[in-house]
């Protein structure tokens, strides 16, 4: 019986949601827009657009509310929903439902006084046509539209839906790179024609007074930077029209978004270790964890960690990016820095974080050092190491430029740092 228990307790453990995050951008008195990406997580262009929002957008006047990853579980698994339709649950939801906190707590936010404007981010399937033109393009699709509910709602602000919806099409169908990416606007009528989408967060929404939009790009592009791309178009008009000023450190084109999609970055895991995210290696062995539930910090909103059986899973998106098989630690040494000689130049190193390293490095501390991949002797504290020195199989990027370079105080785990080879 003993047993049971604690194998219920196991399972709720692993049974708990990925909970979503909010950040709130605010610049000068203004209007308020939320944004939602993920509540389907087999639609990229739906959440990476607003990653981007978080990552790289200020804003000088009004808000902006970014909720980029909703239906987290789904969407590192690329799945519509794995609980079900998130989208089908805004008018009931049971409490035994597994997305019944994350559902109860974007209402909550919808809700907020503050926000006057949302628009929960899709990639669609087809491209919707006002006529019936073939599979693809007919009105039965969803793709490149913006949707709305019904023309009106009573609000004091921003009620005209379909005017609105109509001014950002039309913005939109002047940066288009192919003509048949044409946006339109579907109104779906929802109170007299579509019990579906009752159920939905636009009518939610909408029922409270709430003005509210769906951006859909297509599922039939497939070029995930054409899809951010047309979504923080769109965002961006409506940003327009609700008069809050922005400002992003990006041109915003397709090639531009690209490179940023692939530009590194690093997970921080604990507060005392870190990754790289993009090129990082497949496995990664005996990986120091102070915590069984990790904490988990990066700047990209869609990186986090997840336990899977007897390791670690780090997605970034969709994406598996790795698995870190853990060697679990104390860690009553925690430091905040360290001091080490590199390329003949003494500097104050914080822990975690990355350096580059020309030609050597050596670690200046009493603690006992670990070089994974350097193997002669059992502490590599003041000991002068050159790349070749380390094998390249421990190395933590797929390159083999990056090392881990890791402190203890006896069996205690204080904190790594990452020396990068790369130049
Ligand atoms: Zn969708």
């Amino acid at each position: 019986m003993k047993k049971l228990i604690i194998a219920f307790m196991v399972f709720f453990l692993n049974a708990a949601n990925l909970h979503f995050s909010l950040y709130k951008k605010e610049g000068l008195p203004g209007n308020t827009l939320l944004v939602i990406g993920g509540i389907h997580g087999n639609e990229p262009g739906g959440y990476y657009a607003p990653s981007f929002l978080v990552r790289f957008y200020e804003i000088k006047k009004g808000s902006l509310w970014v909720v980029p990853n909703l239906n987290f579980d789904s969407i590192i698994k690329y799945r519509r929903g794995i609980y079900g339709d998130m989208n089908r649950k805004f008018a009931f939801i049971a409490k035994t439902d597994k997305d019944y906190e994350i559902v109860a707590d974007i209402k909550k936010i919808i809700l907020n006084p503050q926000v006057d404007l949302i628009l929960n981010l899709h990639d669609g399937h087809g491209f919707y046509r006002d006529s019936w033109q073939n599979s693809i393009f007919n009105p039965a699709a969803w793709g490149q539209a913006c949707i709305i509910d019904q023309e009106k709602i009573k609000t004091n602000k921003f009620g005209n839906l379909g005017e609105i919806a109509r001014k950002v099409a039309q913005k939109l169908n002047t940066k288009l790179t192919k003509d048949y990416h044409c946006f339109n606007v579907k109104n779906t009528h929802t109170k007299f024609k579509d019990e579906q989408m009752r159920l939905s967060l636009t009518y939610f929404a909408i029922t409270h007074g709430k003005p509210a939009f769906a951006i859909e790009t297509s599922k039939n592009i497939k070029d995930l930077p054409t899809k951010v791309y047309y979504q923080l178009k769109a965002i961006e008009e409506f940003m327009k029209i609700m008069n809050i000023e922005f400002k992003r450190d990006f041109e915003l084109t397709i090639p531009a978004i690209k490179k940023l999609l692939k530009k590194e970055e690093y997970v921080y895991i604990n507060g005392n270790t870190l990754l790289p995210v993009k090129n990082i290696s497949k496995v990664i062995r005996f990986f120091p964890m102070t915590q069984k539930n990790p904490e988990i910090k990066s700047k990209n909103p869609l990186v986090t960690v997840v336990k899977e059986k007897n390791y670690y899973v780090l997605y970034e998106g969709f994406h598996r990016r790795a698995v870190l098989f853990p060697q679990y630690f104390e860690n009553f040494c925690k430091i905040k820095s360290v001091n080490v000689e590199i390329d003949g130049v003494k500097k104050e190193i914080k822990i975690p974080s990355i350096v580059k390293v020309k030609n050597y490095f050596k670690v200046l501390s009493n603690k006992r050092v670990n070089v994974i991949g350097y193997s002669s002797k059992k502490n590599e504290a003041n000991v002068k190491i050159i790349k070749k020195d380390v094998a390249k199989r421990y190395s933590v990027d797929k390159k083999g430029n990056i090392y881990r370079v890791e402190i203890y105080d006896k069996k205690s785990f204080c904190g790594m740092l990452l020396v990068d080879f790369g130049g």
